[in-house]
């Protein structure tokens, strides 16, 4: 079984067929490894724009891609069938799914169909990895960071281009990788539910009263007895999170409560953590983003 890390850029351009823009893919760039992750080969293709015909400068200056480079690229369908050629039954790793939705979007738009023909399995790279590395839960890690994470030196990855890109997230994964811990982030991409699922937008739930959550997501236990501690002050809205002051009276500890709900493909997620009291908080109560009334 072989891997295949694929990344790719992309123009924000407006359609007038879609009266909306599309991130048009221009480039593809991918490596190919053996099960020990050796390198056997790369691929880097630049795609001739048909929706946007010149691309954004700020593209062009994050990519250094310029118009006339990809006056020579190929057609975006052409590409994929080079690429279905070259990747065979590999397993397909990007990082984050973001690449995925382009690739999905892009197919629908140029042949009807937003099947990804050369995606069989699938692994989720940046969920992947940051399953391995120290962060805030919730929060994504990209690239650059996760390398950072890992002492990866960005020198010599020609950042911001496919091929680069791709050859760095490949230095993460050696970093990371552990055959057996990898098999549950292997998904069957075959089937319309993939689909279902990578198109599924999470959405924070901001609505203490939602029917999903429970009474029990909202209890918190003191962080030094570890026994039930008492809500002491009005859930509060912040950043997406709810925030309430907890009191455990047999320790005489005041600690901040904050959940987080998402709603995601799989269901309700939820996140707690426990802040430790500081005054200073009390004082940035007042540009909160609005105050939530007890459920
Ligand atoms: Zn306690």
């Amino acid at each position: 079984m072989n891997f295949v890390i694929l990344d790719l850029e992309w123009n924000g351009a407006y359609s007038k067929r879609l009266k909306g823009y599309i991130n048009e893919i221009i480039e593809f760039g991918a490596v190919k490894v053996d099960p020990q992750l050796n390198i056997l080969d790369t691929f880097e293709v630049l795609i001739q724009p048909q929706v946007g015909k010149k691309i954004s400068g700020k593209i062009k200056n994050l990519t250094s891609i310029t118009n006339e480079d990809l006056k020579g690229g190929l057609r975006f369908m052409q590409a994929v069938s080079r690429f279905c050629k070259w990747s065979g039954e590999s397993v397909v790793l990007t990082w984050g799914t973001s690449d995925i939705l382009a690739l999905i979007e892009n197919c629908r738009y140029f042949c009807g169909d937003g099947h990804i023909p050369f995606l069989h399995r699938y692994v989720d790279l940046q969920a992947y990895c940051e399953h391995f590395l120290p962060c805030d839960g919730g929060q994504q890690v990209g690239l650059s960071s996760a390398a950072q994470m890992l002492k990866i030196s960005e020198d010599g990855f020609d950042h911001h281009r496919a091929l680069g890109d791709s050859l760095l997230s490949l230095r993460c994964f050696q970093k990371l990788y552990h055959p057996q811990s990898l098999e549950s982030f292997i998904q069957d991409a075959g089937c319309d539910e993939f689909y279902h699922k990578m198109e599924f937008k999470t959405v924070p739930i901001c609505d203490l009263n939602h029917p999903l959550i429970h009474s029990a997501d909202l209890a918190f236990n003191c962080d030094l007895c570890g026994r039930r501690a008492r809500r002491v002050s009005k859930w509060q809205l912040r950043n997406k999170s709810f925030l309430a002051e907890f009191f455990c009276r047999r320790c005489n500890h005041k600690f901040y409560g904050r959940v987080r709900f998402k709603l995601k493909y799989e269901g309700l997620v939820v996140k707690k953590k426990i802040l430790p009291f500081t005054e200073k908080k009390e004082e940035e109560k007042q540009p909160l983003e609005q105050k939530v009334s007890q459920s």
